[in-house]
């Protein structure tokens, strides 16, 4: 990017380009974008608007050093990838023929990307009463049997996929159930629609209903026919999936381990350590293990490209063990806070030259909403109960770098830059009286980031492009 571009924060870095609040406001006219250009036909097209990109992780350098934030930027597409991302002026003058679209006093910034979700819960989010145990057996499961029929999942998928565009969410991590033609019905349905999804199926042989649970044999022969069918096809990954600890037995846990090695460019994902009640149980499920990571180690499930939900209640050896073996974790905090589960120690995973890569997750249907606002909004206030501050370049940085990071795909999503898949979300940083006037008050890029990580949600999500095509527009705001 262009140094002309660089933010030093507020007053407080003191330096000449300070932007300020009221540039990332805008004080262009808001309203429809404006195409200028050949249009429809161009090979390559502009989004012009400010724009803001990550350098360097803001945990190790901080935050003025870790971003680029240009008050008038661009980014160019070609081929449904970023060509250019720079001053706009800059990259108009080198592409005078690509199609552009301005956004005035708008912010585009990289698709987010929300780490772990549960597809098939759409329909029990906010459901009443329940922590952990009690809610998979009250709510999850019976939703979960209902993807027996591949119609209902088939609707549901697309209803999942609408929701990630409506806030903004261009790639996830999603589980789906023990059923393969749930994860059928999920790849092709994100396949169609341009999706980078990352998912799996559920491996479930105890401690569950009949209706789902499979075998450590069916299990594994179903998610491997699963990967010899979707992994690597155009923008979908596969993830092994079992579900936790308690509903896997040891030689379950043996055949994602062995089904792992074989297909060594899969993902894995699984939950650990989510509330003390399981951690107890997990205990009693598997005597002779040194810790719940343990029985994950034991059977070949840490390494870069597992991603572990919640890690909430862990042990000083567990930690150290996700650091020395480049495991990922992916945050939760509004199903943490919604289910009871607990505080997620953000600080000591992220702590040292060496932190533990962390993404920030829905946990939709336990988690409690789909925006990563909102789960941004909850990762703040569970470092405050903490004694933590996050700043909103770390949320932001979690929301996009963080996750495409724990699911391996950190050179090709979360980011705006050359080279990357152009996952892009537009965000209207007036898109409510209350957030306008607030903005209106703020005066460093960080405050007006704050503001919207607490005070957005889907109405501030513009527009979203999937690989440079435009998939989802805002309705009309009353
Ligand atoms: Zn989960």
């Amino acid at each position: 990017m262009g140094r002309g571009a660089w933010l030093n924060v507020g007053n407080r870095g003191g330096g000449s380009n300070c932007a300020t609040a009221r540039a990332i406001e805008g004080k262009a006219a808001r309203g429809f974008p404006t195409m200028t250009g050949k249009g429809r036909g161009a090979a390559t097209t502009i989004l012009r608007g400010q724009t803001l990109s990550f350098r360097a992780d803001p945990f190790k350098v901080g935050p003025d050093a870790a971003v680029d934030f240009s008050s008038d930027g661009a980014v160019a597409i070609a081929g449904g990838t970023i060509i250019a991302v720079g001053p706009a002026l800059d990259v108009i003058a080198r592409h005078p023929d690509a199609a552009l679209t301005t956004y005035a006093g708008h912010l585009i910034l990289a698709g987010f990307v929300d780490c772990h979700v549960h597809y098939p819960q759409i329909d029990v989010i906010a459901s009443y009463g329940e922590t952990l145990l009690g809610w998979l057996a009250k709510y999850t499961f019976p939703a979960e049997a209902r993807f027996a029929e591949r119609a209902h999942a088939d609707q549901t998928a697309h209803r999942y996929l609408d929701e990630c565009l409506r806030n903004g969410i261009t790639s996830a991590s999603v589980y789906c159930t023990v059923h393969p033609g749930s994860v059928d019905a999920f790849c092709a349905a994100a396949r169609s629609r341009g999706f980078a999804m990352a998912a799996g199926k559920v491996m479930m042989d105890r401690n569950a209903p009949e209706a789902v649970k499979d075998t450590a044999e069916v299990g594994y022969a179903q998610s491997k026919a699963l990967i010899e069918r979707w992994h690597g096809v155009e923008r979908l990954t596969y993830a092994i999936t079992p579900r936790f600890a308690v509903t896997s037995s040891p030689a379950q846990l043996e055949a994602a381990g062995a089904l792992w090695r074989e297909h060594p460019t899969t993902l894995m994902q699984t939950h650990l350590s989510e509330s003390p009640s399981e951690v107890a149980w997990v205990r009693q499920l598997h005597p002779g293990a040194s810790d719940y990571l343990g029985i994950y180690e034991k059977h070949g499930l840490v390494g870069p490209g597992a991603n572990f939900g919640h890690a909430i209640h862990l042990t000083p050896r567990e930690t150290a063990r996700l650091r020395e073996t480049g495991s990922g974790l992916s945050h939760c905090p509004t199903s943490n806070l919604f289910i009871g589960s607990g505080l997620f120690d953000l600080r000591a995973a992220r702590a040292g030259d060496a932190p533990i890569a962390v993404g920030l997750a829905s946990d939709v249907g336990s988690g409690s909403s789909f925006s990563m606002f909102a789960t941004m909004k909850a990762a703040y206030e569970v470092g405050q109960l903490r004694g933590y501050s996050l700043h909103p370049a770390n949320a932001f940085y979690l929301a996009t770098v963080g996750s495409a990071g724990v699911l391996r795909l950190g050179h090709r999503i979360g980011n705006l830059a050359a080279g990357f898949d152009a996952d892009i979300v537009v965000l209207d940083l007036a898109s409510r009286p209350i957030v306008a006037e607030r903005m209106r008050r703020a005066d460093s890029l960080w405050e007006a980031l704050f503001i919207q990580m607490i005070l957005a949600d889907d109405r501030a999500v513009r527009a979203t492009f999937l690989a440079g095509r435009k998939a989802y527009e805002r309705p009309a705001l009353p």
